[in-house]
């Protein structure tokens, strides 16, 4: 699976001291944190500016900025989410600098809803316990920030951006440390085809893998190509089996693939409830905190509800909100509904589980960097410790902002000299796009919301066939494919090691949490043109005493 991959040659070639790859709140805010410390930023992104997942944020960004909150209680919060997997030197990095990244935000142009005194309107979801969660334009939060963000790179002449620039790999040099990037550029300028970047850091922000699943909420390009290519040039990648299941995705029917549409925890937030087909909630009792208990708690009890009653879906019920409300605070959502035939002001809301988020992926000091000289990682790319065995909801957001900057702090210090890459001749051997959909099935049905051993080394054999496929083309559905055999493989031998049930990791063969032997994180890496695993233990800060290659 690792050695025979490589980029084609490249035809054309440019240099910037610092390529950014991927175009969300974590790839602009580092570009434009690094303007004018380093003489060239140049920001690559597959598709167009604005297609990755922080466009579609819904619920917020979550800091303690509201009266009575403080960083502690927002990370006391986040460890409990964290199910005990949480770097905690991360989480408090992220809790304490939140505050100052979301009023920079503002400061760049974000517009926040605010209450008619002028003060940020801050509300509540699953897992917090204090209102904390910035939104705007109700329920669009991330549409506006991801705005604000493209116009701010706008106003920065000295930022490169070139869209339809899928990057396939890293380039190295001969310490192993990073000395370019190897770009497919799909479109009609004079740097189309199979080109290359030299440059002296790359700061990966390419997102997250939803669709490794089936179902999820992700758009189409989070394909998990960064934590695949970063683990081609040898990046450790951790914690791969904490994927979060959101628990209420518009539920569209048996037949329905990809991007699904996502109903906010916000909405629960504001008082709407579980049902069952009975009519009946059921989240009294499963947990001290009922519909808003963390994901994936809500997230479990729905599928075991699914499981006990034979149905595909449960129900949210939130009629009682009533249309102005609906109007005005999620309008979105509302549309979103109304476009599927569904009106939430009058109807229950069909919902069940569906991929929304990877807590791992290229593992990363609290700087950001990453076990390979040059390379950088943040936002859902990354796996910061921030989140442990499960996200808090809205704090996804805020480690893209708090990471980037951090970032943007360390990496002009530490800009390596102009390398020349190693010459790799290796032709690429890429799998065939066409064995996408059965990935996405069987990840969906043995290594998504349940897992067991049994599933998941059937899994493990699917994905074997499905990675001997390979196919004429070398082009973007080739190079996602390949990367979704990749990083699915990843996970799912990840879960199979982790023999009990954590956060949203559910082993149905393990279902209590081993606090004893196995609460540490899975660490992934190739080292010498070999796959190596192990664990580490949980809580480590120092990258470099954690015995990494
Ligand atoms: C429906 C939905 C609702 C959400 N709601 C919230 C919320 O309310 N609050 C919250 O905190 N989080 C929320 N999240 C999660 C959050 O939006 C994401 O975790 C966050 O936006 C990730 O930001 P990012 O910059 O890391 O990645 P993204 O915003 O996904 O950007 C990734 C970028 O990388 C590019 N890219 C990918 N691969 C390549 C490649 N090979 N070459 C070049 N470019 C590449 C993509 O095109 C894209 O520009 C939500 C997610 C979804 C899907």
């Amino acid at each position: 699976m690792v050695g025979r991959l490589a980029a084609a040659q490249p035809g054309w070639s440019v240099r910037a001291d610092v390529v950014v790859v991927g175009s969300g709140i974590a790839g602009l805010t580092a570009a434009l944190r690094l303007r004018g410390l380093v003489d060239k930023v140049l920001v690559v992104t597959k598709d167009v500016l604005d297609a990755g997942s922080t466009q579609w944020a819904q619920g917020g960004i979550a800091a303690a900025l509201g009266p009575g909150d403080t960083p502690g209680q927002h990370e006391r919060d986040t460890l409990v989410a964290g199910a005990g997997a949480c770097d905690r030197e991360a989480v408090r990095v992220l809790v304490t600098e939140g505050p100052d990244a979301v009023r920079e935000l503002i400061a760049l142009g974000t517009s926040f809803d605010l209450h008619p005194d002028g003060e940020l309107s801050l509300t509540r979801e699953g897992g917090h316990h204090r209102d904390r969660i910035a939104h705007a334009g109700g329920d669009a939060t991330g549409a506006e920030i991801q705005r604000a963000l493209i116009a701010a790179v706008a106003r920065a002449p000295e930022i490169e951006v070139v869209e339809h620039a899928l990057a396939v790999d890293l380039q190295l040099a001969g310490d192993g440390g990073v000395a370019g990037v190897t770009l497919h550029v799909m479109g009609e300028g004079r740097r189309d085809g199979v080109g290359a970047v030299r440059c002296r850091a790359v700061v990966l922000a390419s997102g997250g893998l939803g669709h490794v699943y089936s179902q999820t909420t992700n758009p189409a390009v989070a394909t998990g190509d960064g934590m695949a290519l970063a683990y081609r040039a040898g990046a450790v990648l951790q914690d791969l089996e904490f994927v979060q299941f959101h628990p209420t995705v518009m539920w569209l029917g048996p037949h329905s693939r990809g991007q699904q549409p996502l109903i906010s925890e916000a909405v629960r937030g504001e008082g709407a409830f579980l049902v069952d087909w009975e009519g009946r909630p059921f989240m009294q009792g499963v947990h001290p905190l009922a519909d808003l208990a963390p994901r994936d708690v809500v997230a479990k009890a729905i599928t075991r509800r699914m499981m006990a009653t034979g149905h595909p879906h449960m129900w949210l019920d939130a009629r009682h909100l009533g249309r102005s409300f609906w109007t005005s605070r999620f309008p979105t959502i509302l549309a979103s509904c109304r476009q599927h035939g569904i009106d939430p002001v009058t109807e229950l809301v069909p919902v069940a589980p569906a991929c929304h988020y990877a807590s791992g992926g290229v593992a990363t000091d609290v700087w950001g960097r990453s076990n390979v000289p040059g390379l950088y990682a943040t936002g859902e790319v990354a796996c910061s410790g921030v989140h442990g065995a499960n996200r808090l909801a809205s704090n996804s957001l805020l480690e893209g902002l708090v990471f980037s900057r951090r970032i943007a702090e360390v990496l002009p210090g530490e800009l390596r000299p102009w390398t020349d890459p190693v010459a790799d001749t290796r032709e690429p051997v890429l799998v065939d796009g066409a064995g996408r959909p059965a990935l996405q099935e069987e990840m969906t049905a043995r290594a998504g919301v349940l897992r067991s051993a049994g599933g998941l080394m059937a899994a493990l054999d699917t994905l074997a066939g499905i990675s001997r496929l390979a196919g004429p083309t070398v082009d973007q559905d080739a190079w996602e494919t390949t990367n979704l055999v990749t990083v699915s493989t990843l996970l799912a031998e990840a879960a199979l090691l982790r023999e009990e049930t954590r956060g949203s990791h559910w082993r149905e063969d393990f279902p209590e949490r081993d606090d004893l032997d196995q609460s540490g994180h899975h660490e992934w890496w190739v080292e010498n043109g070999e796959l190596r695993h192990g664990f580490r233990p949980a809580v480590p800060t120092d990258l470099s005493a954690a015995g990494r290659p």
